[in-house]
């Protein structure tokens, strides 16, 4: 009867592995699950042929129970790699190392069936007992080993533990109860606290310690997804992405990566970042160990392309640091945009300063006067009143003087239109020569000008337009053999005393003007208070 559940409880438990082995295969990308998988099937392999030995199926005697050690063997070594990859450690331990870890159990196997040669692994086989209780040398000589194999399992995640953070020290800690089911059972079997009579727990012990670690990965674990997520996400993403470890050798690279840094050759993995990329000294030079939090480079590459490229540390969940992960992108176009945009903008600038330009000259235009360059008497009309504000402000006079050549009909028939306006620019130069900074000069119309002297009192006015009307009257026009001369007269009106207003200012300093020509001409008059 008690063959029979046993064997019942040991195929259920090989069905169970087999699912878990299955499970953990197809995360295979998470660390450490191939090594799971592994483990998973031997043990599916020791429960089942171990339930078959309880089993009256042929052959008969210790070939079912021989069988079970193809599981045995596997199950210490490969737990011994789940936790290399799963700490972090495998790098550690050079290839050649871990294929001599396969000795062990292969010797194992070879020694058992060779025993009845030499007898150094059975001590006495008692027929019908599950478990053996006396072995031989070799036997105690691979109980040892294994159990010391699992003894430093515990003691590598005892230190993954002590510096594992948040979930990943729950996720450890799961896994180190997982690994501790078999000594306990061991333990509690010798004592005699197990009420199953001739049954070696241990493959059972061992399938809990699977389940748990199962559970510990998958259900605990945070980043099954990735292994996923690296072959969907990375090998189509736009960006390059390369992995380098702790002594910078590429880990992994994406076919993007390859093509943006030109990384031509099969063996790619594995190689230095010093030779790997001879042509990016820029990214070798920060990959170094001081790489500790995230750097930024803005490089050429050929044809006119412009990456992006960030370097990161990588951390990982149990050590510290753990390689570092270099990100390329293409910003090409940005940087071609970003550069039409420049040219555009440099563009409207250079049109903006010529429209500004324009809008100047038209302005000046505006207000200007063509023959002289004198102010016209539109701007006459606009200043004028702004001046005698100003000057109401500070309270100061401001003089007009208006200006008409004398006998300038008769200039013109005797000398031509074309000398007439020779005489006119040379009146206009005179005055601008002769005024006060702030003064305005205006072309009032025909041969009449107009001087604003802001600042300026009747007398002072007077004196100045009158130098003004000697310097003209004695400076020649010279034109080919002839020698012109000319004279003007002026009429001042002042503000506040004569007026205040713009056009009474002007009536008033026409009147004047009218008068100095009464008077017999080349003279200047300021107004007559009786005349008004
Ligand atoms: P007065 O002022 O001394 O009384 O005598 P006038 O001969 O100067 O008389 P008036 O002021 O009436 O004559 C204006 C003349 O100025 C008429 C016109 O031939 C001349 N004139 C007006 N505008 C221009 C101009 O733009 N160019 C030239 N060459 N002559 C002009
Ligand atoms: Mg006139
Ligand atoms: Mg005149």
């Amino acid at each position: 009867m008690n063959d029979l559940a046993y064997a019942l409880a040991l195929i259920i438990s090989a069905m169970v592995c087999l699912g878990v082995a299955r499970m953990a295969w197809v995360r295979r990308g998470y660390r450490g699950s191939r090594a799971l998988a592994v483990l998973m099937l031997g043990l599916t392999w020791w429960s089942f042929s171990y339930g078959l030995y309880w089993l009256p199926i042929p052959p008969d005697g210790y070939f079912w129970l021989d069988m079970t050690y193809f599981g045995v063997g596997v199950v210490p070594t490969a737990l011994f790699y789940f936790t290399l990859y799963f700490t972090g450690r495998a790098s550690e331990i050079s290839p050649r190392l871990r294929w001599l870890l396969l000795i062990q159990p292969i010797s194992m196997v070879l020694m058992l069936w060779t025993d009845p040669w030499h007898g150094l692994f059975f001590g006495e086989r008692q027929p019908g007992l599950g478990a053996i209780l006396t072995g031989g040398i070799l036997f105690y000589g691979h109980v040892a080993y294994n159990y010391a194999l699992i003894l430093f399992c515990c003691v590598l995640f005892v230190h993954a533990y002590a510096r594992a953070k948040g979930i990943y020290k729950q996720q450890i800690a799961a896994i180190l109860l997982g690994v501790s089911i078999p000594f306990a059972s061991n333990a509690a079997s010798l004592a005699g606290y197990l009420p199953f009579p001739n049954l070696d727990t241990t493959p059972l012990a061992f399938a809990a310690t699977g389940l748990v670690i199962a559970f510990a990965l998958f259900e605990l674990g945070l980043l099954d997804i990735l292994p996923v997520a690296r072959d969907a996400v990375v090998e189509q993403m736009a960006d390059g992405v390369l992995v380098f470890d702790m002594r910078n050798r590429l880990v992994d690279v994406n076919p993007i990566g390859q093509r943006m840094l030109g990384l031509r050759g099969k063996k790619l993995i594995g190689r230095e970042a010093e030779q790997l990329l001879k042509n990016w000294p820029q990214i070798v030079e920060h990959l170094g160990p001081a790489l500790t939090s995230e750097v930024q480079l803005r490089l050429d590459g050929s044809q006119k392309r412009t990456f992006d490229v960030s370097l990161l540390p990588l951390r990982n969940q149990v050590t510290e640091l753990s390689g570092r992960l270099v990100v390329v992108r293409d910003i090409s176009q940005v940087v071609q945009a970003e550069q039409a945009v420049h040219r555009a903008n440099r563009g409207l600038k250079k049109k903006i300063t010529e429209i500004e330009k324009l809008q100047i000259q038209l302005r000046e235009q505006a207000i200007r006067d063509a023959l002289t360059g004198l102010f016209n008497r539109r701007y006459l009309e606009e200043s004028l009143p702004r001046e005698i504000a100003k000057m109401r402000r500070s309270q100061e006079p401001l003089s007009v003087a208006m200006l008409d050549i004398d006998h300038f009909k008769d200039f013109n028939d005797r000398y031509g239109h074309a000398l007439g306006d020779s005489m006119l620019r040379h009146l206009a130069t005179t005055l601008q020569e002769h005024v006060r900074l702030g003064d305005i000069v205006c072309r009032y119309g025909g041969e009449e000008f107009v001087v604003v002297l802001p600042g300026a009192s009747q007398e002072v006015a007077l004196l100045r337009i009158d130098y003004c009307r000697d310097i003209f009257k004695n400076h020649v026009l010279a034109h080919e053999d002839l020698e012109l001369y000319s004279t003007f007269s002026a009429g001042i009106a002042t503000f506040p005393d004569d007026g205040e207003e713009t056009t009474e200012l002007l009536r008033l300093a026409d009147k004047a003007l009218y008068r100095a020509k009464q008077n017999g001409r080349d003279q200047v008059t300021v107004v007559d208070v009786f005349e008004g």
